[in-house]
């Protein structure tokens, strides 16, 4: 089969609005409240001419209870099936104590891991993403999923290692 590209990272940093832009569509659901992918999903993808599935994941939460721990099970259980895994953090917010965490299971996993710097709408804040090479996952790549800047860099180390 193809191989498979999860996309993970806690609630809310732009996992589903960036899927959408991969596929081109709104197929993914974006919303304002975290949280709101609660399975994986799997869409059928295209870059550069290679096929590939792209798996959406809920939201992670490593230290909460409930629900949301079997959310993040759900997503631990993407990167397992995973070729390749779409990491995303929201360059506004910064690396916070989940992400690192999220990084430390990554790093077990020892499959590639491409960083998203998320929610970079203008120049003013790369900055704000070259302070996340500091997770040690190499190169940020600083996007909008919503508005689709650095998308094409993005997917196109995607493909280095996919
Ligand atoms: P998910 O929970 O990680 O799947 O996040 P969603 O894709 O549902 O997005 C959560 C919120 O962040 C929504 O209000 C999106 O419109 C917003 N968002 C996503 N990407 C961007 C971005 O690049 N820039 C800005 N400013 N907002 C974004
Ligand atoms: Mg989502």
């Amino acid at each position: 089969g193809w191989p498979v590209l999860a996309v993970v990272g806690r609630p809310n940093v732009g996992k589903s609005t960036l899927v959408n832009r991969i596929l081109g569509r709104r197929e993914a659901v974006v919303q304002d409240t975290p949280g709101v992918t609660r399975d994986r999903v799997s869409y059928p993808a295209q870059w550069a001419g290679k096929n590939f599935t792209l798996v959406d994941t809920g939201g992670w939460e490593v230290d909460v209870k409930g629900l949301d721990r079997e959310v993040a099970a759900q997503a631990e259980a993407a990167i397992d099936r995973a070729d390749a895994v779409l990491f995303v953090v929201d360059a506004r917010v910064g690396a916070t104590a989940t992400d690192e965490r999220v990084v430390k299971l990554l790093r077990s996993k020892g499959k590639p891991v491409i960083l998203a710097a998320n929610k970079v709408d203008s120049d003013v804040l790369e900055a704000e993403a070259a302070s996340l090479w500091s997770l040690g996952l190499g190169q940020p790549f600083p996007i909008s999923a919503l508005h689709g800047r650095g998308a094409g860099d993005l997917l196109d180390e995607v493909l280095r290692v996919l």
